[in-house]
């Protein structure tokens, strides 16, 4: 009872298994998945808005960059037209400067033709590139002379511009006039003056020149300015002198609009940028110079369109890089997260897994503990002793029967090598049965052997040998049976089976089993042997005188006077009644004459008390000697008792040979 409580203890114990250390690690491992799935996406998301962060940063300053590179072109070209077209005024200046410096050393105008003042005019001309004509005006306004026609024509010019200019400011300078279209119809030119001055700053005329128009527009259009960029030279009151492009007509200016006070210019000369245009309506950048020298302006501007073009282009490839980017990101995220989820769902998977496994491996265990339990009662209650061995023969364990059986302790004989339980007289047999035994030939064989006890004392037993591997050892059970019992029964009954109830010696059976074992030796080996029946003479009357009980003590003596006189090695045994017969290996016929006289001798002197009288009695003997022809004990048993029955006719009391 207490062994099948403590077995159900440990079953239910093993039934209800607390989660294992394996089990939470691998919940620990889900969690961790699901919180790093998390993170993938948030780090995912987060990199892609900082790309995306990056990206827009990258734009935005690379078209802040294009604008301010814009902005520096568009000053450096405005102030080198200005420049330029400054250096193209000079040289008309300096032209009517020279003619009027070569009046004033004249003393001014002469009335009337002036021939050599027309030359003067034609050689001026014909040096100054892009002059239409060059005159030279009287205070009055009548043309004094000009380079295209000798005499001059009668013109009166005081309404022309470019000559009351000069009439009613004694400082103009360089007068700029705006174009204007011929009557006469031909290419547009823009009137030039200067005022002819004697030393005393006195009027003595004016100088003037038509210039083509067509001159500042070859300047403009040297600049090499990309396409889309506008340029216009202004006059001081905003009318346009010369503008680009070609295809579209140059629009006049409010002079107003170069004076803005947010866009004033720091100081006079300076180039003015603008936010927006000059020259156009749409969005874009401007700039504008005002000459120092003279009255005329430069402004360029150009389309925000034109100004951001490579930015387009170059946004264009960020919005590709940029919804690329995203969906590569998301691709990679959702992969991850596909990956991920996969690797989750198999630790999930494999966790249900091992929980199945812990669970059969619980059941499984409980099943070896009542198994081990039941085993272990087994070998601990059974009558018969068990002895288990290892690969080397020494002593693993002994169940309690064993350690009665053989008188040791299961503590001090556990490593010893078998021999203990054998003894030495044993060792050659146990010897062959261990070979027999890892030949596998005993295995599972009920064989007899004999052990030994603590005390040394040797008995028989009964083995059983079992081998099985248990933890990668080999090991032997032997189930030990003591058999001294059945062993003593079995000698008894085989005594029994062959001995004469009555003498005491070989019955009739045992004898002759032996005489034909000992005379086929004999005749195999060639040796000499001898045989000899003895009877009581005259038995029947001892009977039929002293009674069956006298007749059964002088059978005994008789048995007893034989065996003295015989050897150790001689075989003796009753045959029936009153007959016996005395076997004698290796004996001669003259050895076995003497034993038989020897034989007759000690019956003679026997004698048997018997109711106060003493019972004497005498035997005849039959001798003969195994002979070469001899087929079988049989035959010699027949010469024995031919010759015994001479002696009984000869008188009886002696010995005759056959
Ligand atoms: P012989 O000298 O010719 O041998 O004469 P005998 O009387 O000995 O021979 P016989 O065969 O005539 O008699 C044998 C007798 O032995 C007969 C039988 O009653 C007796 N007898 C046989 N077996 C036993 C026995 O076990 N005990 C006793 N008391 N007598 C026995
Ligand atoms: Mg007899
Ligand atoms: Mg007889």
């Amino acid at each position: 009872m207490t062994m099948r409580a403590s077995t159900d203890e440990a079953a239910g114990q093993a039934a209800s298994p607390s989660p294992s250390p394996a089990a939470s690690l691998r919940q620990r491992a889900v969690r961790l998945l699901r919180t790093a799935e998390l993170s993938w996406l948030g780090i995912t998301l987060a990199v892609a808005l900082a790309c995306n962060g990056a990206l827009l940063y990258l734009a935005t300053s690379e078209r802040q960059q294009a604008l301010d590179n814009t902005g520096q072109t568009l000053a450096l070209a405005a102030q080198i037209i200005l420049r330029r077209s400054e250096s193209v005024l000079d040289r008309y200046d300096r032209t009517l400067s020279g003619i009027g410096e070569v009046i004033a050393q004249r003393q001014g105008l002469r009335p009337g033709s002036d021939l050599e003042l027309h030359r003067l005019l034609v050689r001026r001309h014909g040096i100054t590139p892009g002059l239409r004509w060059i005159f030279v005006v009287r205070p009055d306004g009548s043309l004094a002379e000009g380079s295209i026609t000798f005499p001059a024509l009668k013109l009166n010019l005081a309404e022309r511009e470019y000559v009351t200019a000069h009439l009613h400011n004694w400082d103009e300078g360089l007068y700029i006039g705006a174009p204007v279209v011929p009557l006469r119809g031909g290419a547009a030119f823009i009137p030039l003056s200067r005022r002819i001055t004697d030393d005393g700053w006195g009027m003595l005329g004016v100088a003037a020149a038509g210039l083509e128009v067509e001159t500042f527009r070859y300047l403009l259009d040297d600049q090499g300015l990309p396409h889309g960029y506008a340029v216009t030279l202004f006059r001081a009151d905003g009318s346009a002198l010369a503008c680009l492009p070609l295809a579209q007509p140059c629009r006049n200016m409010e002079p107003s609009r170069f004076r803005p006070s947010r866009d004033a210019a720091p100081d006079p000369g300076a180039v003015v940028q603008l936010h927006h245009r000059l020259l156009g309506d749409n969005r874009g950048l401007g700039a504008y110079k005002q000459s120092a020298t003279y009255p005329i302006t430069v402004a360029v501007d150009v389309p925000e369109s034109v100004a951001l073009s490579a930015w387009h282009a170059r946004v264009r490839l960020y919005g590709v890089m940029m919804v690329g980017g995203n969906l590569l990101v998301l691709f990679l995220a959702f992969s991850l997260l596909r990956q991920s989820q996969r690797r989750r769902r198999a630790v999930e998977q494999l966790a249900q897994a091992n929980l199945r496994l812990e669970e059969r491996v619980a059941i499984r265990t409980r099943e070896l503990q009542v198994s081990e339990a039941r085993m272990r009662t087994l070998f601990d209650t059974a009558s018969d002793g068990m002895v288990v061995i290892d690969a080397g023969d020494c002593i693993v364990d002994l169940n309690p029967a064993a350690e009665r059986m053989f008188g040791h302790k299961l503590a001090d004989a556990r490593g010893r090598d078998i021999s203990l339980l054998i003894p030495d007289e044993a060792a050659l047999r146990h010897a062959r049965f261990i070979a027999e035994r890892d030949g596998g030939e005993v295995e599972g064989l009920l064989r007899e052997h004999t052990a030994r006890r603590a005390d040394g004392s040797a008995f028989p037993i009964e083995v059983t040998v079992g081998s099985a591997e248990v933890d990668d050892l080999q090991l032997h059970f032997c189930i030990v049976r003591d058999i001294t019992v059945r062993k003593t029964l079995e000698a008894e009954l085989n005594r029994l089976a062959n001995t004469d109830a009555l003498t005491g010696i070989l019955n009739r059976r045992a004898f002759i089993a032996q005489g034909e074992r000992l005379s086929a030796l004999a005749r195999r080996h060639g040796r000499q042997m001898a045989l000899m029946a003895v009877d009581a003479d005259r038995f029947k009357s001892i009977n039929d005188t002293h009674g069956h009980p006298a007749g059964d003590a002088v059978l005994r003596a008789l048995a007893r006077a034989v065996e003295s006189a015989l050897r150790a090695t001689d075989l003796f045994g009753r045959l029936g009644g009153e007959e016996f017969a005395v076997l004698l290996p290796e004996t001669s016929p003259e050895g076995a004459a003497e034993v038989g006289e020897r034989l007759l001798e000690a019956v003679r002197k026997c004698g048997v008390p018997w109711e106060g009288s003493e019972l004497r009695f005498t035997v005849s003997l039959g001798l003969t000697i195994l002979e070469a022809d001899d087929r079988n004990f049989d035959s010699l048993l027949q010469r024995a008792d031919q010759a015994l029955y001479r002696a009984k006719r000869d008188g009886r009391d002696r010995l005759v040979l056959a």
